[in-house]
């Protein structure tokens, strides 16, 4: 009954407008470490040096509207809420300063089956709101989950959620720009494994430049 659930909410969507304003909402202007989440100035590495990816991270999770907007989006069917999420990622990626043009956003997948249940890809909305107000190209075929995972929000420990997401990312088909730069795109980044699972598939295939990007981050 999932696409009863997601006209229900989109009807509800449609009558009572939420309000989507991100002002008031705290946006970063640094890279910060995958692992440990240090602040990093300049794009330099300096405590993990070892990570498959810089993680950018717009906003904390601690924001009560962004953790409500995504959650709506990822659980309630509010594909709406992609809205104001790409709105603050478009501010952040501002805020850094990045030549966009070079870069090629890659949307974090789901597995087949959790598609299959949800109907579509939140990140993969995000994605292309983004190309829509930034010009970034996105690539949503270049990165495929070839296994199905439990939701890494149930595992608490650590190294219980690096397991559970080891080898289910694989590269199936390669973009035109090969040498492009790569903007991995994850709604939020926790444990930070699912970003640097997926990051490690992309540099097998080549690729060298990965920034994991996501709305928030938990922690500080
Ligand atoms: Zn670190």
């Amino acid at each position: 009954m999932d696409w009863l659930k997601n006209t229900v909410n989109w009807l509800l969507e449609a009558i009572f407008p939420n309000n989507y304003s991100v002002s008031g909402i705290k946006i970063s202007d640094t890279f910060f470490c995958v692992v440990c989440k240090a602040r990093l100035p300049n794009q330099k590495k300096i405590c993990h040096k070892d990570s498959h990816c810089y993680l950018a991270a717009a906003t904390s999770y601690r924001e009560q509207k962004v953790r409500d907007w995504v959650w709506r989006l990822k659980y309630r069917g509010a594909t709406g809420n992609a809205r104001p999420l790409a709105t603050l990622l478009a501010a952040y990626l501002k805020n850094l300063n990045l030549p966009l043009e070079k870069y090629l956003i890659v949307p974090v997948p789901l597995s087949s089956q959790r598609f299959r249940e949800r109907g579509y890809n939140q990140s993969e909305l995000i994605a292309d709101l983004l190309k829509e107000k930034l010009g970034i190209e996105v690539a949503s075929d270049v990165l495929v989950r070839i296994r199905h995972t439990a939701p890494q929000a149930e595992l608490n420990e650590p190294k219980k959620r690096v397991n559970n997401v080891a080898g289910c990312f694989t590269v199936s088909e390669l973009p035109k720009n090969k040498r492009a730069k790569i903007i991995l795109l994850d709604d939020v980044c926790t444990s930070g494994s699912t970003l640097q699972e997926a990051a490690k598939a992309l540099k097998k295939a080549g690729f060298k430049n990965i920034i994991g990007l996501v709305v928030a981050k938990a922690g500080q």
